[in-house]
């Protein structure tokens, strides 16, 4: 794609669609130090004017206290709405149910909600707790008694390691969605094309529900392979193609990163796709970068 046609590309597209709508997704941070390097980040994502931010949850809740101090900042210090984390694994519904109700107490009213991985990876058996919520269809049903939030929940464009077939994997979502949910966020992908499959998939299951693909700019060819192989989705080999020979070389690879990223989000853009969700990593410049090139605005307002 050259510049000239992507521009064109994404004129048109904002001409039929209006403006892309972003959202992002920081985790928690463990130190002083991680934590100004979330704050910056926020601040200056806060430009973008986002849907929502959400805050990840550790595995097994293990960062339970700190997903919950970090949105409990952002309802006081931003003007973004803020979407917590939360799943199943661990911990009894009791537990869990305090978790909710502690976050509506704290002003939160979007929760994305969640099965969780075993110990073993998301490919490994799931064992749910005793007394606990033995799925994500479970937890969101159980957010919606605590309280009226608006929940998103997973989808996985690539099938869930643990699905049998396409068949189990809609009925899933189904599932959550007649639970309360009103959104999936997709898990991360490299090609335009395995998201928009997903989309006529569930469209010819008569699912009309949005889903909203979840953005991961790739700077670490290795890193992501791993990642990828715990959660189902594959890694397509031009990837490692255009990473190969610069693992000493962050810089290039970073640049490398915002060109690709901008290139599929357009392509999505192109094909109506109105939302997208960046897995930031608690860093804003690839994330500044890719949304400007792909035509989201920064707002002048909040400029510093
Ligand atoms: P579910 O929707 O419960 O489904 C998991 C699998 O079980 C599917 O294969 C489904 O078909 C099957 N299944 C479920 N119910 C039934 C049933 N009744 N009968 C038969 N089969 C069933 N993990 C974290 O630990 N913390 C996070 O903050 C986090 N954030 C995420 C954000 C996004 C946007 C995404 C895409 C994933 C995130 N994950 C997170 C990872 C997630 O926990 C894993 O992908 C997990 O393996 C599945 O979660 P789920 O909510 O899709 O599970």
């Amino acid at each position: 794609m050259t510049s000239a046609h992507a521009h064109n590309l994404i004129a048109e597209a904002a001409e039929r669609l209006g403006q892309p709508r972003v959202s992002f997704e920081f985790f928690p941070p463990k130190t002083e130090t991680l934590e100004t390097q979330l704050w910056e980040a926020i601040r200056k994502l806060e430009r973008l004017k986002p849907t929502f931010v959400s805050v990840t949850y550790g595995a097994g809740g293990s960062t339970r206290d700190r997903t919950h101090r970090t949105v409990a900042r952002i309802v006081k210090e931003t003007t973004m709405p803020p979407a917590a984390h939360l799943t199943c694994v661990g911990a009894s519904r009791d537990d869990v149910d305090g978790v909710l109700r502690d976050y509506w107490a704290a002003g939160v009213r979007h929760i994305v909600a969640l099965r969780g991985d075993p110990p073993g990876g998301a490919d490994a058996a799931f064992a749910p707790h005793p007394d606990g919520y033995a799925n994500a269809a479970e937890l969101v049903s159980g957010a919606k008694r605590i309280a009226d939030f608006e929940v998103s929940v997973a989808v996985h464009p690539e099938r869930h390691p643990n699905s049998a077939s396409w068949e189990s994997e809609i009925e899933n979502f189904k599932r959550k969605l007649d639970a309360g949910a009103s959104r999936g966020i997709s898990q991360f992908f490299f090609d335009a094309d395995t998201f928009l499959s997903f989309r006529d998939r569930l469209a010819r299951a008569g699912v009309t529900a949005p889903i909203v693909p979840g953005i991961m700019p790739v700077t670490n060819y290795k890193g992501v392979q791993k990642m990828a192989q715990g959660c189902g989705a594959s890694v397509p080999r031009w990837l490692a193609t255009i990473f190969d020979g610069l693992d000493d070389d962050p810089e290039t690879r970073r640049l490398v990163a915002a060109a690709t990223t901008a290139e599929l989000c357009t392509r999505l853009y192109a094909e109506g796709v109105e939302d997208f969700h960046f897995y930031t990593l608690n860093r804003a410049d690839l994330t500044m970068a890719i949304c400007r090139i792909f035509g989201v605005r920064v707002s002048k307002e909040a400029a510093p």
